[in-house]
């Protein structure tokens, strides 16, 4: 089954063509990326696996353009993929909120696209492009099953004491105000994949994954499901990230308003996007250049370094302690996967109990790899993460079993 997943911004379209047989077997045939939509110079970044990559500047005036030429790519003569675009037989969409409304996948509907739409108050920035992007697929691609993958779907399983805030209770009754989670895609991936790898019994495991990106969440999965979560209401809680403040004492909000003289839209624009890394640092949001600015004795940017090993290494402790212990812990994402440093400090913090990681393998892994040392009480493990793969499965599964 050929499989379109597409991961839809504001401004951008991520996307990955996969030929799935199975869960397991599987082709990527061609991923690519359409930015700046909207805006005078949009590009097309389309790669084709085995193929030279094609880059086109253009005006991309909607997502509705923006579809049309990941199709056109996908078939075109000289860097195409696929014959016709008939080929494709379903296509996936990630939705970063789903609410209490699903806790898996889903065949989009007008039922499911209505339920999308009411989350989009949750999540005013993303939603509504995701939907941008089922609405485009509408349009160019009629007819063609499509399914949303939610990446709040897999924190439902967390009990209330564990989802809800300490506010007057009539807030989660009258405006479902409540952790949800993030990354939920991610997180179930490498929980499941390190499962497996760490040969652990899937029904009787601890497992805390590090999902240590731009934006960055840790996890506490017991048995399988979603136990507890750093990120809440929205994605701003929790450690720190690139450009999010994470969590804070929600005083300084009101203070920080008043003292500058910031409407509501502002002081949530700077605790997104001019926090985290970037607030901290005054310099930048990437931890490529905090690590190299750090190496010249910039003090800000080794305290940043520091930081976030030490919010992770908090989280984790607290997970430990939520769950009595755990088996098996996991580095994902953009930061966790290209930099042994920050999983050695982690892992640092719970020698206590028995941690070790091999350092020489952990400097060396590039792919999925057990980092932990083979007499470590706890295994530690850095796994790649692949959303698509999920949305992809998802997709697979929910269409043949239509
Ligand atoms: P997003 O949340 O946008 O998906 P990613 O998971 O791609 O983010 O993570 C982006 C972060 O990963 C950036 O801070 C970047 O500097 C860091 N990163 C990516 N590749 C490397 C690398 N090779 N070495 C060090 N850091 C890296």
């Amino acid at each position: 089954m050929i499989i379109l997943v597409i991961n839809c911004g504001s401004s951008s379209v991520k996307y990955q063509l996969l030929d799935m047989e199975s869960d397991e077997k599987y082709t990527l045939r061609a991923k690519g990326i359409v930015e700046k939509i909207g805006l005078p110079e949009g590009k097309l970044t389309h790669k084709p696996v085995g193929k030279q990559p094609l880059v086109r500047t253009l005006p991309i005036p909607d997502h509705k353009v923006g579809m049309k030429l990941v199709l056109d790519a996908l078939v075109d003569p000289d860097c195409g993929v696929l014959e016709k675009l008939s080929d494709i037989d379903a296509v996936g969409h990630r939705i970063v909120q789903g609410a209490e409304f699903f806790s898996s996948s889903a065949l989009v509907d007008d039922d499911v696209l209505r339920k999308i739409e009411l989350c989009s108050d949750f999540a005013p920035l993303h939603n509504p492009a995701n939907l941008l992007g089922i609405r485009a697929i509408e349009n160019v691609l009629p007819g063609v099953p499509q399914a949303a993958t939610f990446d709040t779907a897999f924190h439902q399983t967390m009990e209330a004491v564990s989802y809800l805030y300490a506010l007057p209770y009539k807030y989660y009754e009258q405006y479902r105000i409540r952790r949800y989670g993030a990354h939920g895609t991610s997180h179930q991936y490498v929980s499941q994949r390190g499962i497996r790898f760490a040969g652990l019994d899937p029904d009787n495991s601890r497992v805390i994954t590090c999902h240590i990106g731009n934006g960055s969440s840790v996890t506490a999965v017991r048995n399988g499901k979603c136990v507890d979560t750093s990120m809440g209401f929205t994605p701003l809680e929790g450690m720190i990230m690139g450009t999010r403040c994470g969590s804070i004492d929600a005083s300084i909000v009101p203070y920080i308003m008043k003292k500058e003289g910031l409407t509501p839209d502002e002081m949530t624009a700077m605790m997104n996007k001019q926090s985290g890394f970037l607030g901290l640092s005054g310099l930048t949001s990437d931890m490529r250049d905090m690590c190299t600015l750090a190496g010249q004795g910039n003090e800000r940017a080794a305290l940043v370094l520091r930081k976030v090993v030490l919010d992770i290494a908090k989280l984790v402790g607290a997970y430990i302690a939520e769950m009595n212990g755990v088996d098996l812990i996991v580095f994902t994402a953009g930061i966790a996967e290209n930099n042994p440093w920050l999983r050695r400090d982690v892992c640092a913090h719970f020698s206590y109990m028995g941690v070790r990681i091999d350092d020489a393998v952990n400097d060396a892994a590039r792919e999925e790899t057990m980092i932990s040392a083979p007499d470590s009480r706890v295994k530690v493990a850095m796994i790649p993460t692949d959303e698509e793969l999920v949305i992809a499965r998802d997709t697979m599964h929910l269409v043949a079993g239509k």
